[in-house]
């Protein structure tokens, strides 16, 4: 099936148009094959490059390199989270391991930018969990605590300092934390694409169809060729699962967002001129709203199991009307038609929101899965997956082994089922922070 995405998204409209863009269209035999061209697999292909520079090593992706989820996040590089979830971070222990991986995905991003001389608006301004439920000041604290135990620099604010550093007074209660960086998204991918080692061949717009392990080569189908590799990294994402990769462990779920167009003068000075922001919700299913350094406001506000090849327009424009009203609740002063471009972005999932990093085969590897926090956590992957599938060992590898491993999920249609009366239980609990 072929992924066919709206052409809305904000964060790539804000990049040149690309030239050079090849389609495979003949058969091919290489070293190294890696599906998907996406934080993950584009880091994995660098790091290859590197390892193997006498190797001939393939990237392919279905759509534009870059133009599924990798430009269509909300630029949140993060160092810790809330609601990572569907469980809760109860245990210090794990959300130790978690954040230990988050902090070495930020210090690969940090290392590529600055390797790379990387302009992608990297804004080290922290972040806020907030929320207009003064009652959630309770999961805040318990939150402080754990941020405490592990060290993260962090304080509690209310609607008073909220307001000026936000200028809402919607929020009733934030925990800010100190670390956490606010990026481009669609810039850092555009400059992995753009630094790919010479010995990377990139085809796009070219779907895997199938694939088969034959002994020690893996035949690979596409439209209009066949790639025959001796091995194969997995980065697909939220289409692991249509792939048969870990079908047990994953699930794709289709976030929707907005973006407004850039304030006016007037409109920001109505909102108090503030620096750029990132408020995270409390809730799972509450938004996500940020204010960019050119003054644009960014909303994601849905969650939801959908077909994930397509997003009709009429489907869009339903959405994109929940985040005008999110939009108008926390600045009633805006007008009615600011908002710019919606669009929608896969993402995937596991039942307890761990990582996939596996070799599923003698030469077959696989890397992703990360909900949120795939900015750093994909890049990161992206190289260590690559590093283990060249028989080398990292420190890296060992902190990511030593994580919480995806566990089992019931089969369709009971899958589904679950998942939509969990999401939408979810959205109830969230309703004020929608
Ligand atoms: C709206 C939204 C907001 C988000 N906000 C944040 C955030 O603030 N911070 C954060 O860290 N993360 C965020 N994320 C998640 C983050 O974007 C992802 O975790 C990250 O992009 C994963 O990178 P990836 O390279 O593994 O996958 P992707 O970027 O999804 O790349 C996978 C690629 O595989 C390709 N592919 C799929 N099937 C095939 C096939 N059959 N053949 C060839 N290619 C194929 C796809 O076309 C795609 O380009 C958000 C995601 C969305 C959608």
């Amino acid at each position: 099936m072929e992924i066919i995405n709206d052409n809305k998204c904000s964060w790539i409209n804000d990049l040149s148009l690309r030239t050079n863009i090849k389609k495979l269209s003949s058969n091919i035999n290489c070293e190294w094959l890696i599906v998907g061209a996406g934080y993950t697999g584009l880091s994995a292909a660098r790091k290859l490059g590197q390892l193997h520079p006498n190797q001939k090593i393939i990237i392919v992706d279905a759509q534009l390199a870059g133009e599924g989820a990798s430009s269509r996040n909300s630029g949140y590089l993060v160092d810790t989270t809330l609601n990572d979830g569907f469980t809760s971070n109860k245990d210090l222990e794990n959300y130790k391991k978690k954040s230990d991986i988050y902090k070495l995905g930020i210090d690969t991003v940090k290392k590529f930018i600055k390797e790379y001389q990387v302009d992608c608006d990297w804004n080290e301004c922290g972040k806020y969990f907030s929320s207009s439920k003064k009652e959630d000041q309770k999961i805040l604290e318990k939150f402080s605590k754990t941020l405490s135990k592990l060290g993260f620099e962090h304080n509690l604010l209310f609607n008073k300092d909220l307001k000026k550093r936000l200028g809402t007074d919607f929020y009733n209660i934030a925990l800010y934390t100190e670390g956490g960086i606010l990026l481009h998204p669609g810039k850092l991918v555009r400059a992995m694409i753009d630094t790919l080692p010479d010995n990377v061949k990139l085809f796009e717009n070219s779907s895997l169809l199938n694939w088969k392990r034959n002994s020690d080569i893996i035949d690979c189908k596409f439209k209009n060729g066949l790639i025959k590799t001796r091995k194969i990294i997995f980065a697909a994402n939220g289409f692991l699962k249509s792939l048969g990769i870990k079908a047990s462990y994953n699930f794709p779920i289709t976030l929707t967002a907005s973006m407004t167009r850039p304030l006016t003068d007037e409109e920001f000075k109505s909102i108090g001129e503030p620096r750029e922001w990132g408020v995270l919700p409390v809730r799972p299913m509450g938004a996500t709203v940020r204010l960019t350094k050119d003054r644009r406001i960014l909303i994601r506000n849905t969650a939801e199991v959908h077909n994930p090849y397509e997003m009709s327009k009429s489907d869009l424009d339903k959405r994109s009307i929940k985040q005008k009203i999110g939009i108008k609740k926390r600045f009633p002063q805006l007008p009615d038609d600011i908002i710019q471009s919606t669009w929608s972005g896969i993402v995937s999932r596991t039942r307890n929101s761990s990582q996939i990093f596996e070799k599923i085969h003698n030469n077959v590897f696989v890397a992703g899965c990360y909900n949120g926090s795939g900015i750093g956590v994909g890049t990161l992957f992206g190289e260590q997956i690559a590093i283990k599938a060249s028989n080398e060992h990292s420190k890296e590898i060992e902190n990511i082994e030593a994580r919480n491993k995806p566990t089992w999920l019931p089969p369709q249609p009971f899958l589904n089922l679950g998942v939509k009366a969990r999401l939408i239980y979810e959205r109830f609990r969230a309703r004020s922070e929608i």
